[in-house]
């Protein structure tokens, strides 16, 4: 049922991925116009999942996407579009040669060096090995070498970051790091989060459920340009926060992918992700996308290699680059942002932070309820 608006008012989108989709529902619901234009020819942005024709798979198409959150509301709200399927990531790693179990775990422990500790051993032979004399880690690096200690810093993080950001672990915030537990147990869930799982078909199915009222209008393979933005009571932008300034203060960077596909008979490597730690090949991880649905059963599989490089111009953008020092350029677009009343930013292009799925819902939710108590809409 929608709430009766005071007035009904007209709102534009630049993006149909997860942040928008969820602020032009609430909006829609709200009994306003929605307009979203979408460049790619769907919607869920990054999040995006498609049927392979010819295997059946459901294929990530830019790259794997778990769903996890502490989040009820959160989940709730995906849980209103899409049945959850249950799934664990359950990461392996390879390095000099061997497979281990990620996130850090006291199987990886145990096997890298060859030991039979228990819980608390572990605790100890690693905080042997990690310096104590850093107190308080800024950098991914202090935070590995505080945390894990040398080895298996060197083992499992320093090559594989080198490859994803092509910048020195010395230079990349702590917070990196920080999204992956360290554990003294043999729990290897990837995720530290209670909710966690997959849309029984697909992200996009589930974004475009969202999408789907009489109030929202989507127009793919169309860009909303700056030009437009006043012919609308308001706009939410997901797109690149620089973009919309006609990178005026510089370009931020980002990282963008490529993902080599292969395709093969059978189980090619036995899970969903293996990553690959080590610099003896380019890529950072396989994903073979069909572990992703464990309820399905398919006799082909698709695998992709997942390379990371700089993003060009024409680039999709996917990971923002933050470093430890000189977020200038950054304070600069936020200043511009800020000024720009007709505009909410959203996104994490549009706010250029690393956001997992439920918390870029989570910020889009917040958003738009600021947004509605602000102008009464
Ligand atoms: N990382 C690493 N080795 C791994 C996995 C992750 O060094 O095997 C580092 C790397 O710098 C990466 C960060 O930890 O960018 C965060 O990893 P996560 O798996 O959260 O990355 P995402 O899946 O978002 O690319």
């Amino acid at each position: 049922m929608s709430d009766t608006p005071s007035a009904v008012r007209h709102y534009g989108f630049a993006g149909a991925g997860l942040s928008c989709a969820v602020i032009a529902r609430e909006l829609a619901e709200a009994g306003h116009r929605c307009t979203l234009f979408e460049a790619r020819p769907h919607v869920a942005g990054n999040c995006h999942t498609e049927r392979d024709a010819d295997s059946g798979v459901m294929v990530h198409i830019y790259g794997p996407h778990i769903f996890h959150t502490d989040d009820d509301e959160v989940w709730a709200l995906v849980n209103r579009y899409m049945r959850f399927m249950p799934y664990v990531n359950r990461v392996k790693a390879v390095t000099g040669g061997r497979v281990f179990s990620l996130p850090i775990n006291l199987l990886t422990i145990n096997q890298f060096f060859g030991q039979t500790l228990n819980p608390t051993q572990a605790r100890a032979f690693i905080e042997a090995q990690a310096d104590t004399s850093i107190t308080d880690p800024q950098t991914f690096e202090e935070q590995a070498l505080r945390f894990i200690g040398r080895p298996l810093y060197e083992a499992f993080f320093r090559q594989y970051t080198l490859k994803q950001w092509e910048v020195d672990p010395k230079d990349l915030p702590a917070s990196i790091l920080k999204r992956l537990p360290v554990r003294f147990n043999y729990d290897d869930n990837y995720f530290a989060h209670k909710h966690q799982g997959m849309p029984e078909e697909g992200y996009t199915a589930m974004v475009e459920r969202m999408l789907d009222h009489p109030n929202i209008t989507v127009h793919l393979g169309q860009r909303l340009e700056t030009s437009q933005v006043g012919q609308y009571d308001h706009v939410f932008w997901s797109g690149p926060l620089d973009a919309y300034f006609g990178h005026r203060e510089g370009r931020l960077p980002y990282r963008t992918l490529d993902f080599e596909r292969f395709d093969a008979e059978g189980d090619v490597q036995g899970c969903a992700v293996l990553n690959y730690c080590d610099d003896s090949v380019p890529f950072t991880r396989i994903t073979e996308h069909k572990h992703f649905a464990p309820w399905e059963t398919h006799a082909r599989s698709v695998c992709y290699r997942e390379f990371s490089r700089r993003c060009g111009e024409d680039d999709i953008p996917y990971y923002p680059v933050h470093l430890t020092q000189g977020d200038d350029v950054l304070k600069r677009y936020q200043a511009l942002a800020a000024a720009e009343a007709g505009v909410t930013f959203v996104g994490r292009l549009g706010t250029y932070r690393y956001m997992d799925m439920d918390v870029t819902i989570r910020a889009a939710l917040d958003a738009v309820r600021a947004f509605r108590a602000a102008r009464g809409a």
